[in-house]
């Protein structure tokens, strides 16, 4: 059996190093926001080319933190899409303020600039007035930031990047998460970063900013027991983040091999004469998801899984159809109806750096007999 994804590979790949780091962790004796921590931020932040890194609890953390750290919360509201992590739409009623969901570009499954621009120009009536978009940069592809850069820039709408499916990926040359004001990441393990836990980590190039969230994950505290800020608990432990250290030192390589299980892929669909996931132009992908679609997706997955190919979907529900928002959660003129179709016939198949050529070679077989 080949899963969608297995995270127990990607441990298993590099145990000498990360039982040596979880080791020296263990025995430093000491476990939340040390030295692990600060240097795992000061690579973050190095690798990815921002000024400054700071970790917390988790993904959904890390955007409601931003949200919170550029003074947006209640009486305002923020726009993303429904076709995404529901933890993108959760982050933003976590902060206080009002989510209003717009639609996909049906290619690249990212948010829709033109209605973005419809929405910022005539936002929906009875909402509080818009002050933060977040595009996704879903499966690992930008979202088309240069479009929503400006628009933003137009109204004076800040811009915050979730980059839970992108690290590593960029566009123009310039690594996702260092376009908008803000990028957060989550660092769950079947990530293309992924911790043994839980973990997320946001950058950003402004230094005041980044000190503000550092406070505001633990109690608002500007210096111990002194809270400057109405702030919460969401930190990095210091094992995740030594284990995040030797993660982040193969990265690279692991997109890399993503990106070559992707063309493998790529050349056996187009024998299938079905559409490979498209390629925003000027942008890498580091492929966190490898997505297909297909009519008869429930028939196509089952056939697959009798061949012992694990796939997924993301996600089967766009966010404004589930039952804790719909018919309350504000929607774009769009009404989400390309995330509706998108949410039908999406299929993720296994993609993920430990998959050997015999798995690679094994699926795109089956793929031949399944989804032709
Ligand atoms: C995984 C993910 C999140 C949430 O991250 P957690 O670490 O699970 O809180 C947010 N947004 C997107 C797009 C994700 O894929």
């Amino acid at each position: 059996m080949i899963p969608a994804a297995n995270p127990g590979a990607g441990y298993r790949a590099l145990k000498a190093e990360i039982d040596a780091a979880v080791a020296r962790t263990l025995e430093s004796g000491w476990y939340i926001l040390g030295q692990e921590g600060k240097a795992f931020e000061q690579e973050f932040a190095a690798w990815l080319g921002a000024g400054h890194a700071v970790g917390c609890g988790n993904g959904t953390d890390a955007l409601a933190l931003a949200l919170r750290g550029l003074g947006i919360g209640p009486g305002m509201a923020v726009v993303t899409v429904s076709h995404t992590a529901v933890a993108t739409v959760a982050a933003i009623e976590m902060a206080g303020a009002v989510p209003v969901l717009i639609d996909i570009d049906p290619l690249h499954y990212t948010m829709d600039p033109v209605e973005l621009a419809e929405v910022l120009a005539h936002p929906p009536s009875g909402l509080p007035p818009i002050h933060a978009a977040i595009p996704v940069h879903l499966y690992g592809q930008a979202a088309d930031m240069e479009a929503i850069l400006a628009v933003c820039a137009r109204h004076g709408v800040a811009v915050i990047e979730d980059c839970s499916q992108a690290h590593g990926a960029s566009l123009n040359g310039k690594k996702l998460g260092t376009l908008g004001a803000i990028g957060t990441f989550s660092l769950y393990p079947t990530k293309n970063l992924g911790a043994l836990g839980d973990g997320g980590v946001l950058a950003t190039d402004d230094a005041e900013l980044a000190a503000r969230i550092g406070a505001l994950r633990q109690y608002g505290w500007r210096t111990h027991y002194v809270s400057d800020a109405v702030g919460v608990n969401s930190r990095l432990d210091e094992l995740q983040a030594a284990i995040l250290r030797v993660k982040l030192r193969h990265l690279d390589a692991g997109n890399a091999r993503r990106q070559a299980i992707a063309a493998h892929y790529d050349a056996a669909l187009s024998d299938n004469a079905m559409a490979p996931p498209a390629r925003r132009p000027g942008g890498t992908h580091v492929f966190h998801q490898y997505v297909v679609r297909v009519a008869e997706r429930e028939a196509a997955q089952a056939r697959l899984r009798k061949e012992g190919i694990g796939t997924g979907i993301h996600y089967p529900v766009p966010v404004h159809r589930q039952p804790a928002y719909r018919d309350r959660v504000a929607l774009g003129p769009a009404r989400c109806r390309a995330s509706e179709a998108a949410a039908r016939e999406v299929l993720s198949l296994p993609i993920y750096p430990e998959l050997t050529d015999l798995d690679v070679t094994g699926v795109v077989e089956a793929i031949g007999r399944s989804l032709a």
